[in-house]
């Protein structure tokens, strides 16, 4: 391993530079008590650019710097299920915070008319805002939002991506093209830098003048606290150990056993270490991707790590730059146009089975390969790699219109999922539909549109394996 950059080297202001975006036309405020890092989207402390750049600014301004995450009931889809992932892996870090020198708080607003305007009063006192790049879960439009009314200069920066997504300001068509840009790039974005906390603490004086009923997670349940929560509790927390130490720990296993075979056993949605299993991890930002691959590129299996890579940095980073340049992701208008010919000439199709979004929900389809499918993302808040494509597929085939098979998909994968409501939930859906793909043999209901199906798929993997996991 090469020797780590310092955090002010010429390595870590060029890829910065290819992170950050300015949000507001507002000028730093030099008198401020401290740069204000707004952890949104990137969960942790390590290998975090907005982090990185929080400090450099910090440093450079001669301020102290004040980590704040908080976390409302107002966020779609709020349920016990994302509230507990997110709220024990605060836990985590507020330990981990102390041990680097750097000062962390979370905030929970409990009910809708609970406080509203804990960053708002933070950034009145900020010398400049930092925050995460992030174009899925809200984050975007609440940080535009926020970012037009606050006193002091806003930046976001991404750290979702190994290669900076500010590396490709156009819209890619798909894994073919992405793919050579991304190879030319990613030795040079893996390399280490050498993280240390801010050059000066953030005075007790200060910090207790904030404003802010943080957490005090000394004495604090999360299970209790959620119920407390006005949110979505017909959505129960599942077993997920949260958290950094998780992430590592699932990586070790699947590193130890389930990489070697991993492009075959990748086939088996009823193999739960034949994949990662790290997506939650990965959409939480509780692990970066670089160190993920770092880990990967390290054991002894170069073929099964080159197709582990495709899959967490070409097909990943393809999901992120459509969600960041196509305002349209999460809409039939993000396809290309030869889809949409398609559906234009097979709307009236008839159809095998229309089913409502209530049947889906409750996994009450005529086939049993699909329920299964439904059943494992509402019960375990994930789903199969495999089994998502078919279920994916299959909705196309029974709703009257696409749009309706679009909007069902979003819902269900973002309601139930872990991994949800990231850029890869709706490349991943997209491509249900033809996103990155090209057109095919003309069919019914799928026109030109790959098609998937489920009695196929029986042929492939053990069907019946999976279906036994997830009864009725
Ligand atoms: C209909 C549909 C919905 C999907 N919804 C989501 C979602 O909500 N969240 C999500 O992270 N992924 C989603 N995907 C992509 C993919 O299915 C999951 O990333 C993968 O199954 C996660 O399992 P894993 O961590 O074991 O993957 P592994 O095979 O171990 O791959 C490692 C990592 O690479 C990334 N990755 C793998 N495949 C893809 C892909 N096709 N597109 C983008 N990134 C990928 C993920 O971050 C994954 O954790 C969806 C795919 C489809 C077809």
């Amino acid at each position: 391993m090469s020797t780590p950059h310092a955090l002010e080297s010429q390595f870590v202001a060029d890829q910065l530079a290819l992170r950050t975006v300015i949000a507001n036309g507002v000028r730093t405020q030099p008198e401020g008590d401290y740069i204000l890092y707004w952890m949104q989207s990137t969960h942790r402390f390590e290998e975090n650019w907005a982090l990185r750049h929080a400090i450099l600014e910090a440093d450079r301004l001669g301020k102290p710097l004040l980590i704040h995450q908080g976390l409302d009931p107002t966020y779609e889809h709020a349920n016990d299920r994302i509230h507990t992932v997110i709220l024990e892996n605060a836990r985590a870090l507020h330990r981990r915070a102390e041990r680097l020198g750097l000062r962390y708080q979370f905030v929970l607003r409990r009910r809708r008319d609970d406080d509203r305007r804990v960053v708002d009063r933070l950034a009145a006192r900020a010398a400049m805002v930092v925050t995460d790049l992030f174009p899925t879960a809200g984050i975007a439009e609440r940080t535009a939002r926020f970012a037009a009314r606050a006193p002091c200069r806003v930046v976001m920066v991404e750290s979702h991506a190994i290669v900076p997504s500010g590396a490709f300001v156009k819209e890619e068509y798909a894994a073919r093209t992405i793919r050579p840009k991304i190879a030319k790039l990613l030795d040079l974005a893996l390399e280490p830098v050498a993280d240390r906390p801010p050059r000066k603490a953030l005075p007790d004086s200060v910090w207790r003048s904030l404003e802010v009923d943080r957490v005090n997670f000394a004495r604090f349940n999360v299970s209790a606290e959620v119920a407390q929560c006005e949110i979505d509790h017909a959505v129960p927390a599942v077993p997920f150990a949260s958290g950094l130490d998780g992430a590592r720990a699932r990586l070790d296993a699947f590193v130890r056993d389930g990489l070697e075979d991993y492009a075959e056993r990748r086939n088996e949605p009823s193999d739960t270490n034949g994949s990662s299993r790290l997506s939650p991890y990965l959409h939480f930002g509780q692990i970066s991707a670089a160190e993920v691959l770092r880990t990967v590129r390290g054991a002894a299996h170069p073929e099964s790590a080159k197709k582990f890579e495709d899959e967490l940095v070409t097909w990943r980073e393809l999901a992120l730059n459509f969600c960041l340049r196509n305002r349209h992701y999460g809409k039939l208008r993000g396809l290309p146009d030869w889809v949409h010919r398609s559906m234009e000439k097979h709307k009236d199709d008839p159809r095998e089975a229309i089913y409502s979004l209530a049947q889906l929900e409750r996994a009450e389809s005529h086939d049993e390969l699909w329920n299964a499918a439904q059943r494992e993302l509402v019960r375990t808040g994930y789903m199969h790699n495999v089994t998502r494509m078919l279920w994916g597929k299959s909705v196309l085939l029974w709703t009257a219109r696409y749009k309706h098979a679009l909007d069902h998909l979003i819902l269900l994968n973002n309601k139930y999922g872990l991994d949800g409501r990231d850029p890869s939930s709706y490349g991943g859906i997209q491509w249900c539909f033809g996103k990155f793909d090209r057109p095919w043999f003309d069919k019914p209901v799928f026109g030109v549109i790959r098609p998937m199906s489920l009695a196929r798929a029986r042929e492939k993997f053990d069907a019946e394996a999976y279906i036994r996991m997830f009864p009725a």
